[in-house]
């Protein structure tokens, strides 16, 4: 284990472990990976890129998610290709699993994560010229471009390089700053941040990246606080490898064991211990009530959410912060029957707080026109509607010939339930 180079004070560097524990994280990581690639996951959509910060749906405390390149890097479009509201999602995911109904308190425009596309005016050599993490330049070029609202953390991921860390916080020129190198490689790990892996998948699985980045959250916010009983150096705790503000130190060397991370290993530093005189993140302004609401489809047809988040068959399920309003649409040639759970009847849908709801939609019957139709055609179209023939009477007929369906029982163009009877009446021809 190389001791990372460190200014007292400073809170720069989430640097990978090196040795052995890493590559067993890694490999253990990886073939997890390989068994839920094939699980549910929300499926990215596209954005309109933002370049400044729109306007709020909330006020006061909140977090505000930034995707940052340099004057002459490559532009990844990870706020416009849904890459980056898929990683928000993923570390929401995991922090309300972790406290059983708090997330981030983000900031939202029209529902969804207002994310902001920033093109900094250094390249990212400059970025790292004085030191060698980039960090401190941002802070300066974000602040010079308007991001400095007290209320907001800033959270980011740049898409640029660093040899000294994957990550860091506290910016000087922007303290509520934190931030995750995508092209980073620390020089005392033989292998790029990325490889980690950086992204996760689905929603409930988070990379490297995205725990790293709740960990730079927590940073700028004050914890791990000095008064936690396993604080170390920094602001971080050693009592576990898992704890997300794990940092390895001479005490304990392992590396962060990122891939199995808990929030407060035991509860005893900085979630939950509520230790008199100490902050707990469960008291942060930055963090907020969410509520996971779950949709099943029972049947042909969508479910979609305001605010959004749910778009069921492809994303059944969403965390949020205020009530939700639900709109069932039936696939063509269906019905929407209702909704049951946490709604009733067939109306919208509203939900506040936790829950499940079943929207059931029916193919129903589509009485056809069958009148004039030999019996047999008249048979067949009544079953492809999902109809049902009943009795068949016969009549003589001066108009239709022998054997053409003179009447039906029900009136074309109703819809009723699937397997209803339709009677028809066949016509005899003549009477002679
Ligand atoms: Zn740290």
């Amino acid at each position: 284990m190389r001791a990372g180079f460190r200014r007292p004070g400073l809170r720069l560097g989430l640097r990978r472990g090196f040795g052995v524990a890493v590559f067993v994280s890694i490999a253990v990581a990886s073939l997890v990976v390989v068994l839920l690639v094939s699980a549910s996951a929300g499926a990215a959509t596209a954005r309109v890129r933002a370049l400044t910060d729109m306007p709020d749906d909330i006020s006061g405390p909140q977090v505000h998610f930034l995707y940052v390149v340099s004057s002459d890097g490559a532009d990844g479009q990870l706020d416009s290709n849904g890459g980056m509201e898929q990683s928000i999602a993923r570390i929401q995911n995991w922090l309300v699993t972790q406290t059983g109904n708090q997330g981030l308190r983000v900031d939202t425009y029209n529902g969804a994560p207002d994310i902001t596309f920033v093109r900094l005016p250094h390249s990212d050599a400059q970025a790292t010229m004085t030191n060698p993490w980039p960090l401190w330049v941002m802070g300066e070029d974000l602040v010079a471009s308007g991001f400095n609202d007290s209320a907001k953390l800033y959270a980011a991921f740049y898409d640029g390089h660093s040899t000294w860390a994957c990550g860091g916080a506290k910016s000087p020129a922007l303290p509520k700053l934190g931030a995750m190198y995508l092209k980073a490689q620390p020089t005392n790990d033989p292998r790029p941040c990325s490889d980690a892996p950086g992204f996760g998948t689905g929603t409930d699985r988070p990379g490297y990246f995205e725990i790293g980045l709740l960990h730079e959250i927590l940073h700028t916010i004050g914890f791990a606080p000095s008064c936690a009983p396993h604080v170390t150096e920094v602001d971080h705790v050693d009592d576990s490898p898992t704890d997300l503000m794990y940092h390895p130190d001479a005490k304990s060397p392992a590396g962060w064991d990122w891939s199995h991370a808990v929030l407060d290993f035991n509860h005893d530093d900085y979630y939950g211990a509520h230790i008199p005189g100490c902050s707990d993140l469960s008291d942060s302004p930055y963090l907020t009530p969410m509520y996971s609401l779950s949709v099943i489809e029972n049947g042909p047809g969508t479910v979609t959410s305001t605010p959004a988040g749910i778009d069921c068959p492809e994303t059944c399920s969403g965390l949020f912060r205020s009530a939700v309003t639900l709109t069932a649409a039936p696939s063509p040639g269906a019905v929407f029957a209702g909704w049951t759970g946490a709604c009733s009847g067939t109306a919208t849908c509203v939900v506040t707080g936790k829950g499940s709801v079943t929207a059931s939609f029916r193919t129903p019957c589509r009485v056809p026109k069958v009148v004039g139709k030999q019996l047999v055609s008249a048979k067949r179209t009544i079953t492809t509607r999902r109809c049902r023939t009943g009795k068949v009477g016969h009549a003589y007929s001066r108009h239709r010939k022998r054997g053409l369906v003179l009447s039906q029982s029900r009136r074309p163009g109703r819809v009723l339930p699937a397997g209803s009877r339709i009677d028809l009446v066949v016509s005899r021809g003549r009477r002679r």
